[in-house]
């Protein structure tokens, strides 16, 4: 079903729907409130992946690409590596489909996320100081013990797996002018902009990122996949990691072909988008799933008609959720240094 170079197509993510069914739910889209349209003047839809089983949109992929194994491969089991919520959506999916797991996380995966994947009763491997270097040990325990890798973005099916949202999202809210979507290896943004072109070409697709770590922009600006060797403590944690350098081969060249804006955000405007999350709806959301609020909350996106943000997930640490009930203008430190 995959194009003349091998990516994945809105058809894909068509048939992705009938298989991750059942393990993702569909997701609400909520109004964003008064709060924001009022200074804004248009009409906000939150799109809630926060509420997925294992809190974040990474189940959608997951289930997609656990689901596709075949038989044999599926006893084999399954290795990936994640800055967190995509290892907790394939743990999530192979313990309840009876495929075993293997999940490389680094170093500084926070706790919360690490504690979440022991609980899931997964293989984990904890080491390395990126997420390329769990990459590196997801391959190599791939090719020791012929685990298939389900890479976290760059994997058609999981790109077409993720897509679901945009499918879901463009039926839901069939007049929006424009979608903010969290932005760091890519798969999200590919499956959705694949979904929402498909059906709608008219559709500004906005990618958001984070300072700390642009690697998608930054590779866009210089026209080839850029490499980082360095990873830095934020609040979008889940924003974290490279795209794989020259090795990129689906989401860089979709990414660049569907994508209208890119914009970046401090860690301040993050917690502006956790903390009109938490204030105004009660919803606790992790920092890469409030980054599209936070980039309308703080005007570094303009837009003119209906709107939907992208809420990717809910996997807040515990401290941040303390600081935001504390109403706490600034995020705690010990996750920014
Ligand atoms: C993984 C993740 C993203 C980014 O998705 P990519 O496919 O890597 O671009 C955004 N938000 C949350 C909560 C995530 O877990």
């Amino acid at each position: 079903m995959a194009d003349a170079a091998g990516h994945p197509t809105a058809a894909d993510v068509a048939s992705a729907r009938d298989r991750v069914a059942g393990v993702a739910v569909p997701t609400p889209v909520v109004p964003a409130g008064p709060g924001l349209t009022r200074h804004l003047d248009v009409e906000v839809g939150c799109k809630l992946e926060s509420v997925q089983p294992t809190g974040s949109f990474k189940v959608r992929g997951a289930t997609n690409a656990v689901r596709a194994l075949d038989p044999a491969a599926a006893a084999r089991g399954v290795v990936t590596a994640s800055t967190g919520n995509h290892g907790r959506a394939v743990a999530h999916v192979a313990a309840a489909t009876g495929v075993p797991a293997t999940i490389c996380v680094s170093e500084l995966v926070p706790a919360g996320k690490v504690a979440a994947l022991e609980a899931l009763g997964c293989d984990l491997h904890v080491g390395g100081r990126t997420q390329a270097d769990a990459l590196v040990e997801a391959d190599r325990l791939a090719r020791e013990q012929g685990l298939t890798v389900i890479h976290p973005f760059d994997d058609p099916l999981v790109i077409a797996g993720q897509g679901t949202c945009g499918a879901e999202l463009i039926e839901q809210h069939p007049d929006t002018t424009a979608v903010l979507i969290p932005l760091s290896g890519g798969g999200l943004f590919a499956g959705v902009g694949l979904a929402i072109r498909a059906v709608r070409p008219d559709v500004r697709l906005i990618g958001v990122a984070m300072e700390r770590a642009p690697v998608m922009a930054q590779s866009l600006a210089a026209g080839r996949p850029v490499t980082r060797d360095r990873e830095e403590p934020t609040l979008a944690d889940s924003l974290q990691g490279g795209i794989g350098g020259d090795g990129n081969r689906h989401t860089y060249p979709l990414v660049r072909e569907l994508i209208d804006d890119v914009v970046l955000l401090d860690e301040n405007a993050i917690w502006a988008g956790m903390r009109f999350a938490f204030d105004e709806h009660r919803w606790v959301l992790e920092g890469g799933g409030a980054v599209g609020l936070g980039a309308l909350l703080t005007g570094r996106i303009a837009v003119a008609g209906p709107v939907t943000v992208l809420c990717t997930g809910a996997n807040a640490e515990a401290a941040q959720v303390a600081a935001m009930a504390a109403g706490a203008d600034r995020p705690p430190e010990t996750t920014v240094t």
